[in-house]
């Protein structure tokens, strides 16, 4: 019987609010303890970017389509809150102050940026603005958030930093690149540096991946993605920081925005002359075989883990929360098989 089952979420990134949305679907009462705040890291700085088949071939196929589904039906659902939009997807070649030689075709873009081809279409690409997405699925769960840092798990919940014990009848462990204790195999913080421009309505819903070679030589992979609130976000540089213990202190590494930020002007006119609105640094959760760990934590009942989805945590993150609930209050996920994310497959880190 799931009805009172009071359910204890340690973090509020996407896939802690998807976690709770679902369970409280089935009835369940989600308790979310966040450290920082609900979106304040990746979950709400990331691209949003969603594809429904570019996972095709890897054990993440079933999860991302499933996702992609759910996306439009929470889209529909909740009223929309958080922009979801499908859109054209490009992939282009770019250097910066050189003509690529032959026009681009999309009229927007300037002459230093030659399209190579089309890579998804409205029925297998979209978009959605995170922050809004992350707090809207939180909101819609219903969930008591509480402001508070976990440092352990206890008999029957976990302990909070200060000492205070969180009573719950069962745990998600879904702290992003933070998730590291208890023996669970280890994640890994990967850094990634944005910009979100206010463009209005001057550049069309098309998506573009590109290789961009500096004037210096060195060539990066920009992801430009427009928005349905009229901004575009644009992300080019990661890096491998370390990450700090606390959510709230993360910073850019030094000169990357502004390396970013030329990048970026030199792409299109609509983009030379935009004002940015934000300036971000957040870190992607990764494990050591890319693959995210989802399940039962072995030999600790009552415990379960969430995270390590890497660059598809926005896309991925219905599907994950629609499982975990079934796997929580039923026993087993209903959509997809979560044998690939064992996190029993990884060898457990020491502490
Ligand atoms: C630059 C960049 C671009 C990206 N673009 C895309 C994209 O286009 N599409 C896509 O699908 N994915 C994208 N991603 C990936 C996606 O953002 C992540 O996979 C996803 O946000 C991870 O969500 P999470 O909930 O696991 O972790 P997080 O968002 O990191 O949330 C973890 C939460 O746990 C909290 N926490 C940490 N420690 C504690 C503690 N001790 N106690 C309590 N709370 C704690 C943190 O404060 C945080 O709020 C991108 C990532 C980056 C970095």
């Amino acid at each position: 019987m799931s009805q009172e089952r009071r359910i204890i979420i340690c973090g509020g990134g996407v896939i802690g609010a998807a976690i709770a949305y679902f369970l409280s679907l089935k009835g369940a009462r989600p308790v979310v303890i966040e450290r920082h705040e609900v979106a304040g890291a990746a979950s709400g700085k990331s691209g949003g970017f969603l594809a429904l088949d570019w996972c095709r071939g890897t054990p993440l196929d079933r999860l991302a389509r499933r996702s992609f589904a759910l996306h439009a039906e929470l889209a529909e659902t909740l009223g929309n809150p958080w922009g979801f939009r499908r859109l054209a997807t490009y992939a282009g070649q770019a250097a910066e102050g050189r003509s690529a030689g032959r026009p681009a075709r999309l009229p927007w873009l300037g002459d230093n940026v030659a399209i190579t081809g089309q890579i998804g279409g409205p029925e297998t690409t979209a978009l959605v603005e995170p922050h809004a997405f992350t707090t809207g699925l939180m909101r819609a769960s219903g969930a008591e958030v509480k402001r508070g840092t976990v440092v352990g798990l206890a008999e029957g919940g976990v302990t909070l930093e200060g000492g205070e014990i969180v009573p719950g009848d069962a745990v998600v462990i879904a702290m992003g690149p933070w998730s590291n204790f208890d023996g669970l195999p280890q994640v890994f913080g990967l850094k990634g540096h944005s910009l979100v421009f206010k463009t209005g309505d001057a550049i069309p819903a098309e998506a573009l991946f590109l290789e961009y070679q500096e004037a210096g030589g060195e060539v990066l992979t920009p992801e430009i993605f427009p928005r349905a609130d009229g901004t575009v976000w644009a992300c080019a540089i990661s890096s491998t920081a370390a990450l700090p213990r606390d959510p709230a202190d993360v910073a850019a590494d030094a000169g990357a925005y502004a390396r970013l930020e030329a990048l970026c002007r030199s792409l299109a006119p609509a983009l030379a002359e935009a004002p940015i609105v934000a300036r971000q640094a957040c870190f992607r959760p990764v494990t050591e075989d890319g693959l995210p760990l989802i399940g039962a934590v072995q030999g600790v009942d009552g415990v379960y883990v969430a995270t390590g989805h890497s660059v598809w945590g926005m896309l991925n993150a219905p599907a994950t929360g629609e499982a975990m609930a079934g796997l929580i209050l039923d026993g087993a996920a209903a959509h997809v098989d979560l044998t690939p994310f064992a996190p029993g497959r990884l060898r457990r880190s020491i502490q």
